[in-house]
């Protein structure tokens, strides 16, 4: 819309002047959606929406939870594993992970098949348990962010690897150990996020295909596709368990309620909700659009493997690497930890990654849609996952810029200036 007046950078008295940042304009926006909808609930009343959908934990899913992180902790401990280091950390740490996140997959899903099979579990459990499950998660996820937080006072692992803001809150939210651990091996960041979150994804959606079987007598081919696309997508992540830690989750965010509640509570809830929705409401979209768009979910996911398989294999083999059949170009970029040592990083400038600046999200984005359009739903909350990705990837690539700019300095302006593109090039 037109401004009626001319808009000058002189800032004015009650006025603050002209340029909002899109970032303002985003949680303005978001108030104008959530403002009208919590006067609703207000109305309606938060205690009577609680007790109405009776989102409480009980024996059985305590039971349950238990049972899933004593069973997760044992085969992270017990099963053989690849060892693999990880990124510098700003304290110069280069610690080693134990990755069997594969085989403990593996086993997880075959000891479930057989127990189903065996009738001493019910395939479609987590879907009759879910208001407990959700709720028992939720109150697991705040439990160990409060654990994470108290240990980083006493007992940190690495006490220069520590981040304070000044704020208990905000370091509550985001955390304040980058990688605490019980022992050598026991690192709650690659635990939770991969044996707790990644591990029961696909779980959730097999018992909402044996909840559709149980209640409608068939699976729908909208779900069965569901379930095959992101199952793809949590195999892919634990056979590429040794690229997850050069990933911003390991190596630099720390871990606080984002990441623990995150892992713990909001994943399975949230990245499932196509499933969930499936599994009670089944939906019958034609082939040829369930065709077209499961073909769009690997098309999607083929990019998004291919952007991180070139900076996983730019980053091991530096200047020998090849990238689209011609060497690889880069800028070297240097940072220094805080043990006072120079080191060096190459920013690849070759295949994706010369396309733009976060290629692998735009493929993740391509891929959380068409998992949506797969239900054939205009519902919103069927959408919830896309909206979230857009959020979440969006965000993300906002504050690692950030982080970059300052940790590479005149090197990563370079690079931004020979791929100025973020997502899409000629978009943003
Ligand atoms: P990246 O894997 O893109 O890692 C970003 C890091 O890569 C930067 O911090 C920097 O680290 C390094 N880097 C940046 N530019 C270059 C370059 N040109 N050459 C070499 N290295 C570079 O981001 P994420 O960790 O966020 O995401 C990894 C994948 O996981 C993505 O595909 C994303 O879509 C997906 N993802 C999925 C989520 C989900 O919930 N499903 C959540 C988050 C991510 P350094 O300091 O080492 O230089």
């Amino acid at each position: 819309m037109p401004i009626p007046y001319p808009i000058s950078d002189v800032k004015i008295w009650g006025r603050t002047g002209p340029g909002r940042s899109w970032l303002g304009s985003l949680a303005a926006s978001s108030l104008v959606v959530l403002a009208p909808i919590g006067t609703i609930v207000l109305y309606i009343g938060f205690d009577v929406i609680i007790l109405r959908y009776d989102p409480r934990p009980t024996a059985e899913a305590a039971f349950a939870i238990a049972c899933w992180v004593g069973w997760q902790a044992v085969l992270f401990q017990v099963l053989p594993a690849e060892v693999c280091e990880g990124q510098y950390t700003p304290a110069g740490h280069a610690l080693t992970y134990r990755l069997n996140g594969l085989s403990a997959w593996i086993i997880t899903h075959l000891v479930w098949v057989t127990l189903c099979w065996a009738g001493i579990l019910d395939p479609a459990f987590i879907a009759r348990n879910w208001s407990g499950l959700v709720a028992t998660m939720n109150l697991g996820g705040v439990l160990v962010a409060a654990l994470a937080f108290a240990k980083a006072y006493i007992y940190p692992t690495h006490p220069r690897d520590r981040k304070f803001s000044g704020s208990s809150v905000y370091d509550f939210y985001m955390g304040i150990e980058l990688n605490p651990r019980l022992g050598q091996n026991f690192d709650f960041k690659l635990f939770s996020n991969g044996h707790l979150g990644m591990m029961i994804w696909t779980l959730i959606d097999f018992s909402n295909m044996a909840y559709q079987y149980q209640t409608a007598g068939h699976v729908t081919l909208s779900l069965a596709l569901l379930s095959a696309l992101q199952t793809l997508y949590v195999l892919d992540f634990f056979v590429n368990e040794s690229w997850y830690l050069g990933t911003i989750d390991i190596a630099h965010d720390h871990y606080g309620f984002y990441l623990a509640w995150g892992c713990i509570c909001f994943l399975p809830t949230m990245y499932t909700i196509q499933a969930q929705y499936l599994g009670l409401y089944p939906t019958r979209p034609s082939n040829t659009y369930l065709a077209a768009v499961f073909g769009l979910g690997l098309a999607g996911y083929a990019m998004f493997r291919s952007v991180n398989n070139q900076r996983h294999k730019a980053r091991l083999l530096g200047r020998n690497c090849r990238i689209w059949g011609k060497p690889a170009e880069f800028i070297v970029a240097s940072y220094t930890t805080a043990d006072g040592k120079r080191r060096e990083s190459l920013l690849l400038c070759s295949g994706w990654w010369g396309w733009s600046r976060h290629a692998n999200y735009v493929g993740d984005l391509v891929f959380s849609f068409s998992s949506c359009a797969l239900v054939g739903s205009p519902q919103i909350v069927v959408w919830t996952y896309a909206f979230w990705m857009t959020m979440l990837l969006v965000h993300r690539c906002m504050r690692d810029e950030k982080r970059l700019e300052v940790k590479y300095g005149d090197a990563w302006a370079e690079y931004c200036k020979r791929v100025p593109w973020r997502f899409l090039p000629g978009v943003w």
